[in-house]
């Protein structure tokens, strides 16, 4: 079979034009040679010196951006990256290096780098070394999930990695499983549709108003009835509300409830909303995007009692697990609930490879390609352990705890709560909602801080969401002087 493959690749590549005998060397006159590989026992060789290239320009860029994002706002960042960039597609390259050094160091000069303690608006995590390192043997190797003829090892891996972060969850669950997908969004919409197969088109969602907005999408995209929205006053889903509404519904539920709310970081009262689930029947989803990794903190963990008792719960380790995106998760107590999602496509998971022992893993997203996210999970669960993730949890949130004293023992600032994860919201004293949005973009196109915004209470608050495990009591001092200084500008 093989001689008659390659002859026919050489006439093909002959009618081509001057091609050399070999089909696969080039013409000596030409200067094109094919670039090398990533993989393979030689692809860490020719990465090798790439990389280089790559941590200089990493380390090049950040130092000459020198705080936590570029100043001037998106004309200045646009300007810099066109004149760096110039043509994005010359009719001949520039070579390897002169690419990645050219536009790694104008994307770190441009970046908003959550590394940095002054970058914390938004659940933005800085992702850990060893993560990173670890994301890059996924890319070299590319293993891809959707057949086990494309990832013999990486599937293994996902299998038992998941398994064993969806017993964190569901500790007593019969068989807990748990699916990796791109992050929160994804996985509130698979709760949905695992929902919506298990009960039918008619399923009501009944989400509190501190719910994240993917929620809403996901019932638009799957095409059911928008959710029933309970009021959150106090930014935690009023359980009183929550009862009136499940006694008026009529026809399948499912309640959302939150552990780790985007605007303030709170925590629906789980116990009690699983109680009024199993009173009036309905199914519960928890979405713990953010606080799902208080599970590893021995100090914190009480405040996830109750999350055992959801039949789906997302989790994105791109959040407090300090991944580099994406690294979502949905778990559930029983690997049945996700056989609505098994699927068959002839060239990928044939009945009788399947029957042969072949894994099928075409069940396990709905996405068809996909990368082998599960690695960087399971060497940073590997290289930290539950102590050293804990660890990072209760470093974080702790920090948020420092903030708030600090804004505390300020007249001059204003604290809306105590934290509950690493959510703080603060604003000047006296400040109208105006000022409050102008201090932040002020912060912003100067370069100084990268600080979110929250409505809550009915005013508008600078919002500061801690996830750099890092951060010093100083820096958080230099912040809250930034901010002074903007306002008083
Ligand atoms: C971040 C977040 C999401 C969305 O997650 P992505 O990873 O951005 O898709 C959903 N729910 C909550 C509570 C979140 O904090």
């Amino acid at each position: 079979m093989i001689a008659p493959q390659r002859n026919h690749v050489r006439s093909y590549r002959a009618t081509l034009g001057d091609m050399s005998s070999s089909p696969w060397s080039t013409p000596p006159s030409t200067p094109w040679s094919t670039p090398p590989l990533a993989g393979g026992p030689e692809g860490a060789d020719a990465l090798r010196p790439l990389l280089g290239t790559v941590l200089d320009a990493l380390r090049d860029g950040a130092t000459a951006r020198g705080g936590p994002l570029p100043p001037g706002g998106p004309g200045a960042v646009t300007a810099h990256l066109r004149d760096a960039l110039a043509d994005v597609l010359p009719d001949k390259g520039t070579g390897a290096e002169e690419a990645l050094r050219t536009l790694v160091t104008a994307l770190a000069h441009g970046a908003a780098d959550p590394a940095h303690p002054h970058c914390a608006a938004h659940l933005h995590t800085p992702p850990l070394a060893v993560a990173a390192a670890a994301d890059l043997a996924a890319s070299a190797l590319n293993p891809s999930l959707d057949s086990w003829d494309q990832a013999p090892a990486a599937s293994t891996l996902e299998a038992l990695v998941t398994r064993a972060l969806a017993t964190e969850t569901h500790p007593t669950g019969p068989a807990p499983d748990a699916l990796v997908t791109t992050g929160g969004t994804e996985s509130n919409q698979l709760a949905l549709l695992l929902a919506r197969e298990h009960h039918g088109p008619t399923l009501q969602t009944v989400c509190g108003a501190n719910a994240h907005h993917s929620l809403h999408r996901a019932a638009w995209l799957l095409g059911l009835p928008q959710p029933v929205t309970v009021p959150a006053p106090h930014g935690t889903l009023d359980l009183a509300a929550l009862d009136a509404v499940l006694t008026d519904l009529r026809g399948p539920l499912l309640v959302t409830a939150t552990a780790g709310t985007t605007d303030t970081g709170s925590i629906d009262p789980l116990p009690e909303i699983a109680d009024l689930c199993d009173r009036h029947g309905a199914t519960l989803h928890v979405d713990a995007a953010y606080g799902g990794p208080l599970l590893f903190s021995e100090t914190r963990r009480h405040l996830l009692t109750g999350l055992n008792r959801a039949r789906t719960v997302t989790l994105d380790l791109h959040k407090l697990g300090w991944q580099p995106v994406a690294a979502g998760l949905l778990a559930v107590p029983d690997t049945a609930l996700l056989d609505a999602l098994g699927h068959t496509a002839p060239y990928l998971n044939p009945d009788d490879d399947t029957r042969a022992g072949l894994p099928d893993l075409l069940g396990r997203s709905y996405r068809t390609s996909r990368r082998p996210d599960v690695l960087k999970i399971a060497v940073t669960l590997r290289a930290l352990g539950r102590t050293g993730l804990g660890h990072l949890v209760d470093q974080v949130c702790d920090a948020a705890a420092r903030l708030a004293d600090q804004i505390d023992e300020d007249p001059r600032l204003d604290l809306y709560e105590r934290p509950t994860l690493s959510t703080v919201l603060f604003r000047p004293t006296g400040a109208t909602d105006h000022t409050v949005a102008t201090t932040r973009r002020d912060l912003l196109t100067r370069g100084h801080a990268v600080l979110g915004r929250a409505h809550a209470g009915g005013r508008l608050w600078l919002k500061a969401t801690l996830l750099n495990p890092h951060t010093t009591p100083d820096d958080l001092r230099e912040l809250l002087a930034l901010v002074e200084g903007s306002t008083t500008r």
